[in-house]
Parts: C-alpha cells; sequence; structure tokens
C-alpha cells in the first residue's frame, strides 16, 4: 500500500504524520518506507544522524531513471523503516521535468522495482500542489490528507481535492482519500472543537476517529533524531499516532473485503 501525505498548506503536520505513522507501523513489524520528496528534507533530517554524506538523493532517481531508487534508500535507527532521502536539489525537479513527456510518472516508475518489497510505503510531500506533488499522487494507492485544526484550516481544501480529481481522471484512477487526519489539535479551546464540526462536514467519515493533539515531545522529538515511539514513548503523541495506524489497518481490510 503506497499512502501519500498531502496538504499544500505547511506546518500542518504532514512531516510528523509521515514520520511517526511510518515509525508506528515499523515497531508493529511491518516493513516500511518513507519516501521523502520534499525539497526541506525535513524526514530525511528527522530520521537520520547524518544525510550530508550522501552524494544522491531522490532528485538524482528522478531526473535519470537508470538510477535505481535503491541507492538512494537507506536504513534508519527504527528497525524495519527505511527511507528514500531527499535533498535541497529536489528543488531543482520541476524545471527540469517540466516538459517531460513522462514527467508526472517518474516517481512512479522509480518505485516499482521495490514496492513488493514493502508492507507500507509512505510518501511525504512539499507544501505545494506541483509536480512533486502530483507525482506523488500518480504513484500512490491512497491520499491521506493532515488538516491541522485552525480556523481557515479548511482553506485551499477545495484545491487539493480538484487535484486529487485530476489526478484520478487523468493517470491514476484508483486513488482514493484513506483518511484524514486532524492535528495540532488543542482541546482546552472551543474553536478547536468548531473548527472538527466543520472538517466533519467536509470530509465526513473519511476523519480518522483519533485526533493528533498539540503536543511538545512531538515537536521536540525529530531535534533529537527519534520518532516518538522511542523519544516519549508513553506520550499522549505516541498513543495517538498508533491509533492512527490501527484506524488505517482497519480501513485497508475493509476496502479489501468491499472489493472481494
Ligand atoms: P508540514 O510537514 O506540514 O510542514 P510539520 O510536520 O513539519 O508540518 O509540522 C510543522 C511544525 O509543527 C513542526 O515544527 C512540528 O514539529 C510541529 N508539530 C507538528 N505536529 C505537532 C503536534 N501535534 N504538536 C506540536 N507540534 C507539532
Ligand atoms: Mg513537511
Amino acid at each position: 500500500m503506497i499512502i501519500t501525505i498531502a496538504n499544500q498548506k505547511g506546518g500542518v503536520g504532514k512531516t510528523t504524520t509521515a514520520v511517526n505513522l511510518s515509525s508506528a507501523l515499523a515497531f508493529m513489524g511491518y516493513k516500511v518506507l518513507l519516501v521523502d520528496t520534499d525539497p526541506q528534507a525535513h524526514s530525511t533530517i528527522s530520521c537520520l544522524n547524518d544525510s550530508s554524506n550522501f552524494d544522491r538523493s531522490l532528485y538524482d532517481v528522478l531526473i535519470n531513471p537508470q538510477i535505481p531508487i535503491t541507492s538512494v534508500i537507506v536504513k534508519t535507527n527504527i528497525p524495519g523503516l527505511d527511507i528514500a532521502i531527499s535533498k535541497i536539489s529536489m528543488a531543482k525537479l520541476e524545471p527540469t521535468l517540466i516538459g517531460e513527456i513522462d514527467g508526472h510518472f517518474r516517481l512512479k516508475d522509480a518505485l516499482q522495482p521495490v514496492r513488493n518489497q514493502y508492507h507500507f510505503i509512505f510518501i511525504d510531500t512539499p507544501p505545494t500542489l506541483g509536480l512533486i506533488t502530483v507525482n506523488s499522487l500518480v504513484a500512490a494507492d491512497s491520499v491521506l490528507i493532515p488538516i491541522q485544526s485552525s480556523y481557515l484550516c479548511l482553506e485551499g481544501t477545495d484545491d487539493l481535492l480538484e487535484t486529487i480529481e485530476k489526478v484520478k481522471k487523468v493517470a491514476n484512477p484508483g486513488l482514493y482519500i484513506i483518511g484524514v487526519v486532524i492535528t495540532l489539535f488543542d482541546k482546552r479551546t472551543n474553536l478547536a472543537r468548531d473548527v472538527v464540526k466543520k472538517i466533519r462536514q467536509v470530509f465526513g467519515p473519511k476523519v480518522f476517529r483519533t485526533f493528533i493533539s498539540k503536543s511538545v515531545k512531538l515537536e521536540e522529538s525529530p531535534a533529537y533524531k527519534e520518532s516518538i515511539f522511542t523519544y516519549a514513548p508513553d506520550s499522549v503523541g505516541a498513543w495517538q499516532y498508533r491509533k492512527i495506524a490501527e484506524e488505517i489497518l482497519e480501513r485497508i481490510k475493509n476496502e479489501k473485503n468491499r472489493l472481494a
């Protein structure tokens, strides 16, 4: 199952969700690959002690289909979790690939040889709806949308849904939204509760039952190159990301039964 984590807004918890969901499933015994497509490389930096000594990144794989993705996949400290690394050079991808006839299919093609080696592949995306995010949607089986519980959180959602629809129509008809995660939730405010209501009006049962609360531990863990499960295993954040992982497993099972 390839899951792309997308929302063109920055700071909504895409990377935090990518790292901690990947880790949750790896700790449950699944083989997981995290693909970092963001030029800011926050997933890469959060997972590896030092990524500066790698010559290549996903950029090289995507511009040159002769280079296998395995050459940019490395093991993280978490058993069962590998990462395909990004670097700032990813920012050159868009101008380089524009005009290439297969420009939107490069990530899908690159993942083909490794997709059966993993139970889950999560793709972390940059805060845009450009070529990198479209590549990530073309490559995916499903999309997971993190939405920050804040005023104006739904601003821009229409553009995201429109992009998903376009990708379905042109390149990936099976693509579906596996779920919406409410992030940075602060249960003390009335606003947060109103916001949840609004998000539920738009996404209905797609919204996961578990919310991710605002948590200092979740904010701190990347600085120590750790997922929440080793940094603060008994924290609320660890419990919540584990619950979301369980909800995902449940939804995949239901989807399989529906198709069977
Ligand atoms: P995005 O990838 O969408 O830009 P991030 O996951 O990088 O978002 O989150 C943006 C910032 O908010 C980061 O500094 C991150 O550590 C912090 N953050 C994310 N989720 C939480 C949370 N649940 N509680 C507290 N801080 C969080
Ligand atoms: Mg990010």
